[in-house]
């Protein structure tokens, strides 16, 4: 069954139902402004006023020497989940890492380090997707047993997991499901990654949020990954 998508005045509801993420208190916490910042740009984005804020010369030239992403996000490659126009970020707002069903390998988590270390930036996105080719190659193999060809093979063993786990409630939308439990343990995989995370979070000046976009609404949900 398809999940209902999110109506853009349950959306600020749902964020202050997130343990330690009320944006309420964003006050003097740069994670949960960043947060603020992209739950604001979705809601251009998905309502069709995009302002593609920074991407004047003038913006170029100003962070040539140096950038500060407001956040890091681990998103697929699908063509239509590109993060910069789904958050309607400009040049230099977000550092991005894209890889089929968002898999989290020791490339992806390396550049991860290197924007939290060295760029100080406050926050992590996980954005899965609605109907996410990588994910329903994974269920195709555990369920019909057609094995992809190549190196996809290694997308579908590191998505099967989330796969099993999704199963075990017996959903009437197991792709679905097993989107929502991928980006959940992604998240849990980055948070266990590195001993800086769990440091940073109880700081309460860092957070790793798990979201899933909508492809028809454009809309993106924030998913309680805590
Ligand atoms: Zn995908």
């Amino acid at each position: 069954m398809k999940k209902p998508w999110l109506p853009a005045l349950l959306l600020p509801l749902v964020l202050t139902l997130l343990p330690t993420q009320s944006l309420q208190a964003a006050h003097g916490d740069p994670s949960a402004a960043a947060l603020q910042v992209l739950v604001d740009g979705n809601e251009r984005f998905a309502s069709g006023h995009l302002s593609h804020p920074k991407n004047l010369i003038a913006r170029r030239h100003e962070i040539a020497p140096k950038q500060h992403p407001i956040a890091f996000v681990l998103s697929c490659s699908d063509s239509r989940v590109p993060p910069e126009l789904v958050f309607d970020q400009g040049l230099g707002d977000l550092f991005v890492s894209r890889v089929a069903g968002h898999v989290l390998g020791d490339e992806v988590m390396g550049s991860m380090e290197y924007a939290v270390e060295h760029l100080d930036v406050p926050l992590i996105v996980v954005l899965g997707h609605e109907r996410c080719g990588a994910v329903q190659a994974a269920v195709d193999a555990l369920e019909k047993g057609t094995q992809p060809s190549g190196h996809i093979r290694s997308l579908v063993k590191r998505i099967t997991p989330a796969v099993k786990t999704a199963q075990q409630s017996h959903p009437s939308d197991l792709v679905e499901a097993s989107v929502r439990a991928n980006v959940q343990r992604v998240v849990d995989e980055i948070k266990a990654s590195h001993p800086q995370y769990a440091k940073r979070i109880h700081e309460r000046k860092f957070r790793i949020v798990g979201a899933r976009y909508d492809l028809e609404t454009g809309k993106v949900e924030l998913l309680d990954c805590e």
